[in-house]
């Protein structure tokens, strides 16, 4: 339903000049409208729209078919028949619920027979389970080192159908909203829904220079810019700054909360602070320690699990018991393509959750809807449902997440693991190319590590290539080559 042509609309443009029309005023009064509308027929009131933009057109003739197909007014384009439906919102797996398809869109769910014409494409799912496309809560494409069609190649094949950038790495390197613009257009272009969440740490501290400044403007431009993708903010990290009111930081918050959007964090504020963080309008975490952690959930905090260093936060949520698990998501954060390629996705974290001890169905609720509600987009993803994309992945092995076959925007994507055709590259913004900007050329002697007088020998922590999200520091011996100035003892690794 979302065509590229209606995204070019801007609702807040439109809505700030209907204000002044008396068309406005008759809807807000509410006079009339729904017996008038009563009296035609669909195809009239589509006519009735024609003084509307062509985009909101579009849009409303998408949703009247959607309609008219989920009354068996007319054939779905697409069934999905013969397997089992996990329902995401009321925990079930329903045996022998199909899926009819209408467009992008998901039309009917239950006895789709009806639903069948004579181009309607039957597929059949015996023996599987079709559950909802996975939802990553908090990622970051860029630790993939993959542009975002080449991510997708990975890991549509792997059920992952949506995930919300934290864009705070890109945007500092691209000097702002450009990092966020490359994720809209990428998404635009894509069958995987990429929603960037503006950044929050831009630039990431008040001593850096170089990385452009996203403040209450920005973010507000973004929204405006982009209101269906950019849907909050990406993870608010810098504790200190929240608790002492930095003006940039509540500022971003601030242009969020304005838009009623979605405020994610990063982090695990201690204890005695914990209410001030929330109450300053903090909403997640995908770092929280265990000492914190189940506060945090009682609080209101959406937790999302990154499931190989929550294997203690999640016995101790088994333990308690834990009896609501609406509030508790999974995220991957941060995965290189060869440990995607290697492990996995969105996909390895639901099937460690079930092997964590985690009922089956409640980690694919983790994965699909409390992530998608959490950013208030539960309307679109997370539940096979009328009105939803037609995202869709059928697993042939449910409790070890066995994805046989992955279907986007109601098409067949990826099947045993492939792709089904190729992906739609987006171009690249001007501002994301040549990044590293330099002062002067290096010289060999800006590496050289100066050593204590009269040594030979020294130790010295060695920063190697970053894997995923781990900073560890090395402790190499190496030999004194030449003598320098003396050096001040190591810093202890973090
Ligand atoms: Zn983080
Ligand atoms: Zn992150």
């Amino acid at each position: 339903m979302t065509t590229r042509a209606s995204r070019q609309w801007s609702r807040r443009r439109f809505l700030s000049g209907a204000m002044a029309t008396s068309a406005f005023a008759t809807i807000s009064t509410g006079a009339g409208m729904p017996r008038e509308a009563e009296a035609r027929d669909l195809d009239e009131l589509q006519r009735g729209t024609q003084d509307l933009p062509a985009a909101v057109q579009d849009r409303i003739g998408a949703r009247l078919r959607l309609m008219r197909v989920a009354l068996a007014q007319e054939p779905a384009d697409l069934v999905i028949t013969d397997g089992t439906m996990l329902d995401t919102i009321t925990g079930e797996l329903l045996p022998g619920w199909g899926v009819a398809i209408a467009g992008e869109r998901i039309a009917a769910v239950g006895d789709v027979a009806r639903h069948i014409g004579p181009k309607t494409t039957r597929i059949s799912a015996r023996g599987l389970t079709l559950v909802p496309g996975f939802v990553d809560a908090h990622y970051h494409c860029e630790s993939s080192r993959l542009s975002a069609r080449r991510h997708a190649e990975v890991t549509l094949p792997q059920g992952l159908t949506a995930y919300f950038e934290g864009t705070h790495e890109i945007t500092n390197a691209a000097r702002g909203l450009p990092g966020v613009e490359y994720f809209v257009q990428a998404g635009r272009r894509l069958p995987q829904k990429i929603y960037p969440c503006v950044s929050s740490a831009t630039p990431p501290s008040p001593v850096e220079t170089t990385s452009g400044h996203i403040g209450y403007r920005e973010v507000a431009l973004a929204f405006e810019r982009w209101p269906e993708e950019a849907r909050g903010i990406d993870e608010v990290m810098d504790l200190p700054r929240v608790l002492d009111g930095s003006a940039r930081l509540h500022g971003v918050i601030q242009a969020t909360l304005d838009d009623r959007r979605v405020v994610a964090g990063h982090g695990s504020p201690p204890l005695d602070v914990l209410d001030g963080w929330i109450a300053a309008g903090v909403m997640s975490s995908h770092s929280a320690r265990i000492a914190e952690a189940i506060t945090m959930l009682r609080k209101g905090v959406h937790l999302q699990l990154k499931t190989e260093r929550s294997g203690d936060m999640i016995r101790q949520f088994l333990e308690l018991p834990l009896r609501d698990w609406r509030n508790v998501g999974l995220a991957v954060d941060d995965r290189t393509a060869a440990d995607l390629l290697d492990r996995g996705g969105m996909d390895y974290e639901i099937r460690s959750a079930i092997a964590l001890g985690i009922p089956p169905i409640t980690a694919y609720q983790m994965g699909t809807i409390n992530n998608a509600a959490h950013w208030q987009v539960a309307h679109l993803h997370g539940v096979l449902a009328p009105g939803r994309y037609a995202d869709i992945v059928i697993v042939s092995d449910f409790d070890k997440v066995v994805v046989d076959r992955v279907f986007a925007n109601g098409r067949l994507v990826a099947a045993n693991g492939q792709l089904t055709g190729p992906l739609d590259a987006s171009p690249i913004h001007p501002a994301l190319r040549n990044t590293v900007r330099l002062s002067r050329e290096l010289r060999g002697s800006d590496f050289e590590i100066p050593a204590p007088p009269n040594r030979s020998e020294v130790r010295a922590y060695v920063l190697p290539l970053r894997q995923g999200h781990e900073h560890r520091l090395f402790l190499l011996g190496a030999r004194v080559r030449r003598r320098r100035h003396r050096l001040d003892g190591p810093s202890r690794p973090p």
